[in-house]
């Protein structure tokens, strides 16, 4: 089956991220109606929904919330950053890397933080940024949150790197990304794929692999201490139910210094 046919135009919303988050919201308002209920709960917009709207190549139920198009990922994520960390109570300086809308608009408000956007788009952040040459000296950031952008970027272990580079000693990242657990080893495309290509081995059209288990292995190659932290098993079923979160999804928390513990809360 040709996959395109099952692009909802829905999902097409989420390729261009802040101006078609403008032009979506009137849109987003009508749907949020249509699927309001008691059901399922969005961490991220804090609304209540009947059901969430089915995404991906196979159509995930319940993936997209209706009110502000978060997906599973991003539910857990904002989750673990209240519940889990120091960034909404400590003065921290922080880069993030193309920047989820979603998370954006919240985290710019936030008067705690030195909030640097960045991305390698023009006009996508604040500060244009490549990833693999970062112009930030060393030891500058408290956080740096970089999600689902690894991937995309063929040398990655210099994009570590860099990130272990600018972040501060005691310092915290978040680098998630799609990572396929029954796959041992990541898979690295041939730069000579085609677009097509990389629809069919990677999911995306602009991925450049497929990463596996040793995503670990690499992070802690780049210098990073990594904890992996199946946060929605400590939430529990109901919570994964509720959220509609992916239940063996992990957060890869990477600090740069070994000797600190992973309690970030203060
Ligand atoms: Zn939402």
């Amino acid at each position: 089956m040709n996959r395109s046919i099952l692009i909802q135009p829905y999902q097409l919303l989420l390729k261009k991220r802040s101006l078609i988050f403008k032009i979506a919201t009137p849109f987003l308002k009508l749907l949020s109606l249509f699927y309001r209920g008691n059901e399922l709960h969005c961490t991220c917009c804090e609304s209540n929904f009947r059901k969430f709207l089915p995404f991906g190549a196979t159509q995930r139920e319940n993936a997209i919330c209706p009110g502000c198009l978060s997906l599973e990922r991003h539910r857990l994520l904002w989750l673990y950053l209240k519940n889990k960390t120091n960034l909404f109570n400590e003065k921290l300086t922080v880069l993030h890397v193309a920047p989820e809308y979603i998370f954006k608009i919240k985290l710019i408000l936030l008067t705690n933080l030195n909030y640097l956007t960045a991305d390698i788009v023009p006009g996508e952040a604040m500060v244009q940024m490549d990833i693999t040459n970062i112009q930030y000296d060393d030891n500058y950031f408290d956080v740096i949150l970089c999600n689902h952008v690894l991937e995309h970027i063929p040398n990655d272990d210099r994009a570590m790197k860099e990130l272990h580079r600018v972040l501060k000693p005691n310092g915290w990242a978040i680098l998630q990304v799609p990572l396929d657990p029954k796959l041992a080893k990541t898979i690295e495309g041939s730069p000579n794929l085609t677009l097509e290509e990389r629809e069919k081995l990677f999911g995306h059209h602009d991925h450049v692999r497929q990463y596996g288990r040793d995503y670990r292995d690499k992070l802690e190659q780049a210098g990073f201490t990594v904890k992996v932290d199946n946060y929605p098993q400590e939430l529990g079923i109901e919570a994964i139910k509720k959220f509609a979160l992916i239940a063996d999804e992990g957060i890869f928390l990477c600090q740069k210094s070994p000797y600190l513990n992973f309690d970030l809360l203060p």
